[in-house]
């Protein structure tokens, strides 16, 4: 029997590819293991948004040489948007000699050719191709290998179109691809036959989904389609773009309960100026104008955002817009980034960069009034009670259980073999007390499944 090891770094697309590389592996019998000692095979699956990640993937690849050592039958391949760089493609060549095979996001589905032709030929092989030449298909029809039994990853579209000028997506993803709708509506089937209640779709911008097809459709018209599938669950979706979130859109999810109570929208600066050097394409006060729809149309929802903290030229007045607008829409919650250089993207090239120090201390101011705003509104949840999915186990506590009700809340509540019974299903939580991060609870029925 052959084990393969993934290690996958960044976001849920990438969760997404790992679970689909581990599928065909299977197909060439490997079997998941999650101890690299154990593997005949360990892949690793990069990020490249941030250098930060880069870093840490390129460290724990060289840690890889230890265990080649001690087994030097081992293959180990490194996959994902940074190799899709040809300056880290360099890197991994002249640098890790040990890694015995690359490829890139565009050769994810030829694997399995991969793997034969470099245990054939014994030698090491680099499988990178630019987008311009290769701008990458989608098959259909891989069976992913599933790492989590109570959510599931549901790739609807691959790629991005939006050159935000910060961003290396575009460069290391191609071009906005989407997969048809019927494919999507049958694995979205089989996940519910199979006991998933909790479904995310995912894509680098799901509100232009379809714009690429023959046949006329819209996210709007998929999420509807989903939505009114029979069975017990609830659909979550990343990334929407403010620029092309309608009201349409809202429309729908209000009007279907099994859509999360979640919005996930990335302002990244509030500054106009900033906005459009970022090639961002909408402004503030078109943002907050959607915002107010949404909360609007539908009640409790809770609202969150990215944002990018030190973009080149952010002056004091810009971060203040920043606060500002944190502000005025108190987010729900907020992922904050410092700006990282991305080599090859047009921000790099920008004078004005902006001190590590400055961009620090702004970071700190961000995180303070976030951390503020959070709090007062996850205790105004003391009191009622969430409907929520349980997920498992708690990650940093082993006697509480971990379920996100309908508007993406974390609530920890008391682990017991009763409770248990609900890992994967819906429960009702009567939330006792809030944090800024999450809320805590006890449950008062069972009856919900
Ligand atoms: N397609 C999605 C997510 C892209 S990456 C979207 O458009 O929202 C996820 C987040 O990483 C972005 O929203 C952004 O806030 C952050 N990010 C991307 N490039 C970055 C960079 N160069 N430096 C810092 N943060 C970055
Ligand atoms: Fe990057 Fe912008 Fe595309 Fe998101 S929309 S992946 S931030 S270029």
């Amino acid at each position: 029997m052959l084990h393969i090891y993934v290690e996958t770094y960044g976001c849920q697309q990438n969760e997404a590819d790992s679970e689909r590389i581990l599928g065909l592996a299977r197909e060439m019998g490997y079997e998941k293991t999650d101890r690299k000692e154990d593997a005949d095979l360990i892949i690793v699956n990069t990020c490249a948004v941030r250098e930060h990640a880069e870093l840490k993937a390129l460290s724990n690849t060289g840690q890889l040489k230890h265990i080649k050592e001690k087994n030097p039958d081992l293959l180990i391949g490194v996959c994902g948007c940074m190799i899709q760089q040809e300056h880290r493609k360099e890197d991994i060549k002249n640098k890790y000699p040990y890694v015995d095979f690359v490829f890139g996001t565009n050769m994810t589905d030829r694997f399995k050719e991969i793997v034969s032709e470099v245990k054939k030929s014994k030698r090491r092989g680099f499988f990178v191709e630019s987008y311009d030449k290769n701008p990458g298909t989608i098959t259909e029809g891989i069976t992913p290998v599933r790492c989590s039994k109570t959510n599931a990853w549901l790739s609807i579209m691959y790629g991005c179109n939006n050159f935000c000028t910060y961003c290396v997506v575009p460069y290391v993803r191609g071009r906005e691809r989407s997969r048809k709708p019927e494919f999507i509506i049958e694995e979205f089937d089989s996940l519910v036959k199979d006991g998933y209640r909790d479904i995310t779709l995912l894509g680098q911008n799901v509100n232009s989904y379809g714009k690429d097809l023959d046949e006329k459709t819209s996210f709007a018209d998929l999420l509807k389609t989903l939505a009114s599938k029979e069975g017990d669950f609830v659909i979550h979706f990343m990334t929407s773009h403010p620029k092309d979130a309608t009201k349409e859109l809202i429309d729908v999810i209000a009007e279907n309960p099994k859509i999360e109570r979640h919005f996930h929208l990335p302002l990244q600066s509030g500054s106009d100026a900033i906005l459009k050097a970022m090639n961002r394409r909408y402004t503030r006060d078109s943002f907050f104008a959607l915002t107010e729809y949404m909360r609007e149309r539908i009640p409790g929802i809770s609202v969150t955002t990215d944002i990018i903290v030190g973009f080149p030229g952010e002056t004091d007045k810009d971060f203040e817009d920043t606060l500002d607008m944190m502000r005025r829409i108190r987010f729900d919650g907020v992922f904050s980034f410092v700006y990282s250089k991305r080599k090859g993207t047009v921000a790099a090239e920008m004078e004005d960069q902006v001190p590590d120090d400055v961009k620090k201390s702004r970071m700190g101011r961000l995180l303070a009034l976030q951390t503020e705003i959070q709090t007062e509104k996850n205790s105004g949840f003391v009191g009622k009670t969430l409907r929520a999915h349980v997920e498992g186990e708690s990650k940093s506590d082993p006697g509480m259980l971990s379920a996100r009700s309908t508007e993406g809340k974390l609530i920890h509540f008391k682990r017991t073999p009763e409770a248990e019974k609900l890992i994967g299903r819906f429960a009702d939580i009567r939330i006792t007390s809030a944090e800024a991060i999450m809320l805590f609870g006890e449950l008062i029925n069972t009856s919900n499944n």
